[in-house]
């Protein structure tokens, strides 16, 4: 049995990983808000299956996080959004009433991924209505008491960050290289207002300039967040808060079939576990449960198979490793 004793916010918490039950009852779950993108996205894989596909970071967070949890959705879709992209939307979030929908097409994203499967390309960005997007949250989405900030420009991060109303809100953020490269500055404000970063492990390098994640975890915890998770793909991810670590090895499966949107679904199983009232070492368990179920189908397919019981039983899985 592992006990592990963990600090946030002042508060001393004790879980027992091979106790922790979810509860199926939304109305004792806490309320994630996420901002995110919402995308059309066209696809090339090594395994030749190419095409286009609904995605975007906040469309695999909900799917993700919605099977669990309550999530508000913060983000903008254009005119041209097909209706079961909207359905999705309908399914799995709790609240669409900060999701906005504008004239004009929504945003475009086109990506290669190399024959390592880690590396892509982008082969285009449309932004389309993305481009004037300004999140404008619901009172009650500013009062949430968990927020995530999906991989979008660092300006609309802090926009979100701005209007939350309450002290106590645990923020959680993911970024991509792109940002790293180029808009340095407002992510450096992000990363003092946040609780928990979420990077894989090129990106921390990027950051940091240090090859080791040890290394790099502390240093990002130097910019801010004193929670950093460094997920590093198909061996699972790391968990570096204070001066301790916790790592988790990743779900076990037959083959890969699209690696796109992993890190969001990661991000979705965590959250999820947050809202639970869990801790974060539960939250990177139930992260790489999530995202297992990600990679086993190109775009969102895969994630038809994360049902609350299927699910439950890859992290029952995941803990009888340890
Ligand atoms: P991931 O594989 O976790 O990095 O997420 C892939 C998703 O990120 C795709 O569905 C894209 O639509 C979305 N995406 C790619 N580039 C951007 C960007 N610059 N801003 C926001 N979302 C993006």
């Amino acid at each position: 049995m592992t006990t592990i004793i963990f600090f946030r916010k002042n508060i001393v918490l004790l879980i027992d990983l091979h106790e922790a039950k979810m509860s199926i009852n939304f109305m004792e779950k806490k309320l994630i808000s996420a901002v995110g993108s919402i995308a059309l996205d066209w696809l090339e894989l090594p395994n030749g299956l190419n095409g286009d596909t609904l995605g975007g970071s906040l469309s695999y967070f909900t799917r993700s996080a919605g099977v669990l949890a309550p999530v508000s959705v913060i983000g903008v879709i254009g005119s041209d959004f097909p209706i079961e992209g909207v359905a999705l939307f309908k399914k799995y979030a709790n609240n669409i009433d900060d999701l906005q929908v504008k004239n004009g097409n929504s945003f475009r994203w086109g990506g290669k991924y190399h024959a390592n499967w880690e590396d892509r390309t982008t082969l285009y960005t449309d932004l389309g209505v993305f481009a004037t997007f300004r999140p404008k949250m619901s009172e009650t989405n500013r009062k949430s008491s968990l927020v995530y900030l999906g991989n979008i420009h660092p300006s609309l991060q802090l926009d979100v960050i701005k209007q939350i109303s309450s002290d106590n809100t645990i923020i959680v953020c993911d970024t991509m290289n792109l940002w790293i490269n180029t808009t340095r500055n407002d992510l450096d404000k992000v990363l003092k207002k946040i609780d928990v970063l979420l990077v894989n492990e090129s990106e921390a390098q990027l950051l940091t300039g240090r090859e080791k994640i040890e290394d790099s975890a502390e240093i990002i915890q130097r910019m801010g967040p004193i929670n950093v998770i460094i997920k590093q793909g198909a061996e699972g991810a790391t968990l570096f808060s204070k001066d301790k670590f916790f790592y988790v090895p990743s779900y076990t499966i037959e083959g890969i079939i699209d690696p796109t949107g992993a890190g969001d679904t990661f991000g979705g199983g965590l959250m999820a576990a947050l809202s639970n009232d869990l801790l974060l070492e539960e939250g990177i368990i139930w992260g790489n449960a999530a995202a297992s179920f990600c990679v086993e189908g190109f775009g969102l397919e895969g994630l038809k198979n994360m049902t609350e019981d299927s699910f439950e039983n890859r992290v029952k899985k995941l803990k009888s490793n340890f």
